[in-house]
């Protein structure tokens, strides 16, 4: 059945970066967007292509201080008086740099949009393209996220009474939306990522359960480095299905950072896009409505064809696999999906696979205590 779709993307997204040496590159949001364009994917009877506007204050302060509200912005102005310091901006990872406080604000509006569209029953999938900033922390910038959108979005769909499940498969632990709904029972967080022993920013042990309320609502599937298609896709279908299911979410939120692909240069996880393909049409069978967020991925070439995987999926279309002539002109790159996966030898995959069924025991043992 085909679902009504949104899609959310700005101009104003890909216009601003961390700067040039900056893995965050605004061109893996140009690229998603033009691909897509390209494939006429936004012109099917059931998309509905729109373009966010900035978040209020009002609405950032659902997560945020208001005291670090007001920083971000004096920072990004340039204006004196503020301490980047303080909320964890500078050289390196979090800098300041200029726009950045349009970037946040209209990433976050874009998320929110996308979450009241599916609250109001306009849609039932969206997908907020510039989304997925996982990291960012009530007061703080984390992991190139200055504000969180998805923390933000959750907070005024849990304000106006709905349930919500996040899951989180970006290679990096999505600690910043755990972390705000840790206490809470309204909303269930699963994330899926690279050992934290191993990656930043090393969290997301499977006791981290929740606290109080929330006891049981957190669930964390820390995967060892070289972790393949067929030992990923196990894991989560041991998990996430069941979890989904028994927590009977309103609207399903998934950060979709694409960075778990073997070719992406800041991890170690193995998957094609083949098993991102399969993760998007398992979230697609289990989430009644879907809102989906980008994330991490600094492969360029391989974060747009993933989330173009992951928006034909929502949106019910069949593209070609052959990428459009203009694309490739543009842009390189012959083929939609992975021609080849991950070599990995097989004593590596025999190894992998062994501690994943040692770890998903661990988890569902876990589990057993609170269902
Ligand atoms: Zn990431």
């Amino acid at each position: 059945m085909t679902r009504q779709a949104v899609f959310l993307s700005s101009p104003v997204i890909w216009k601003h970066g961390h700067g040039s040496n900056h893995p965050l590159k605004p061109e893996r949001l140009l690229r998603t967007h033009k691909l897509l364009q390209e494939y006429g994917a936004f012109e099917a009877s059931n998309v509905v292509l729109k373009e966010p506007v900035p978040a209020t204050e009002d609405e950032l302060v659902l997560f945020h201080s208001p005291e670090y509200v007001d920083a971000v912005k004096g920072l990004s102005h340039g204006e004196a008086g503020y301490s980047a310091g303080k909320y964890g901006f500078g050289p390196g990872d979090n800098p300041v740099f200029e726009g950045m406080y349009e970037n946040a604000c209209i990433t976050v509006g874009s998320t929110l949009e996308a979450a009241k569209l599916l609250a109001d029953n306009q849609c039932e999938v969206a997908f907020s393209l510039a989304g997925g900033l996982h990291h960012g922390g009530p007061d703080f910038v984390s992991g190139f996220c200055v504000f969180n959108d998805a923390a933000v979005a959750i907070q005024w769909l849990v304000n106006h009474g709905f349930r919500v499940a996040y899951v989180d498969i970006d290679v990096h632990h999505g600690d910043g939306v755990q972390d705000a709904f840790y206490e809470s029972d309204k909303v269930l967080t699963i994330s899926f990522h690279q050992d934290g022993r191993t990656l930043f920013p090393g969290t997301g042990y499977v006791d981290e359960t929740g606290r109080g309320n929330g006891e049981g609502y957190s669930i964390n599937v820390p995967l060892p480095a070289f972790t393949h298609d067929a030992a990923y896709l196990w894991a989560f279908e041991e998990i996430v299905p069941a979890s989904l299911d028994q927590f009977q979410a309103d609207i399903v939120v998934t950060q979709l950072g694409a960075d778990t692909h073997y070719k992406d240069p800041l991890a170690q996880l193995m998957l094609s896009t083949s098993a991102h393909e399969a993760l998007y049409k398992l979230l697609d069978q289990h989430s009644p409505r879907w809102l989906a967020l980008g994330g991490g991925g600094y492969a360029v070439e391989v974060v747009p064809r993933s989330w173009a995987l992951a928006f034909e999926r929502m949106s019910g279309q069949s593209l070609p696999d052959e990428l459009p002539p203009n694309y490739r002109e543009q842009f390189g790159g012959e083929w939609l999906r992975d021609r080849e996966d991950a070599q990995i030898d097989q004593a590596t995959r025999d190894w992998v696979m062994s501690q994943v069924i040692d770890i998903v025991e661990q988890v569902k043992k876990i589990r057993a205590a609170y269902v």
